[in-house]
């Protein structure tokens, strides 16, 4: 089942830790093999951390987001991938930018396959970053056609340096976001999130931009 949560700032500064705290123990409801993060922090560079086991094993790994412009998370379910092989756990690769995944990529031997790709685990969900990387184009339309090769429901937040992007991508599983007035969280689950809750528009792609002084949304719809 996996959950994921993310964040982007609107003004420049980092998420509340605690409530990122509160968002991925709400999270692991939906799956305690394995927790993993990326963020983009103040230095400008993409930071990544995965262990097996749950959230709440690990939440303290949270504190380095603070002072982040964007954060992706994971909870994860494993369907493919023993989880003991870090690897297998998300975030994972997509190009220049990282991954999280909530489905089950039902098609990915056929896409490594059709697209000639390498991967490197056991996990479904490389693919995507793989696609990802493979395609061309802004993010958005890369996550667009990544998101149609596969026939199965879907959620995915990335994140992107030089500009600051989070992508968003929802197809068919839950995602949710709410409003503080220093940043968008985002989450699988309502539980946890600030403000009015509403959801992501389902079979949509979106890129939220920070670009040093406000957010850009650039949407895409999926149509597949
Ligand atoms: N299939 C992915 C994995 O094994 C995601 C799991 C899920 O969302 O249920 O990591």
């Amino acid at each position: 089942m996996c959950g994921i949560f993310g964040f982007i700032t609107t003004h420049g500064k980092g998420p509340d830790v605690a409530r990122l705290r509160r968002i991925a123990a709400e999270t692991q409801r939906r799956g305690h093999h394995a927790f993993g993060l990326a963020w983009l922090g103040r230095d400008g560079a993409i930071h990544t951390f995965k262990r097996p086991g749950p959230a709440t094993a690990n939440l303290g790994d949270l504190s380095p987001c603070r002072g982040a412009s964007v954060v992706i998370g994971h909870c994860r379910w494993a369907t493919h991938g023993d989880p003991a092989d870090n690897c297998n756990n998300h975030p994972h690769a997509a190009g220049r930018g990282w991954l999280v995944h909530n489905g089950v990529v039902v098609n990915h031997a056929r896409l490594v396959r059709r697209f000639h790709l390498a991967p490197q685990t056991e996990c479904d969900s490389e693919v995507l970053g793989l696609l990802i990387s493979r395609f061309a184009g802004s993010i958005g339309w890369r996550a667009v056609q990544t998101a149609r090769c596969v026939t199965a429901p879907l959620a995915m937040l990335g994140v992107w340096r030089r500009p600051a992007r989070l992508l968003v991508v929802r197809g068919g599983k839950p995602l949710w976001f709410g409003h503080t007035a220093g940043g968008i969280y985002f989450g699988s689950l309502p539980e946890g999130l600030p403000g009015k809750v509403a959801a992501i528009n389902d079979e949509c792609a979106g890129v939220l931009t920070f670009d040093g002084h406000g957010l850009r949304h650039d949407a895409y719809a999926i149509d597949r």
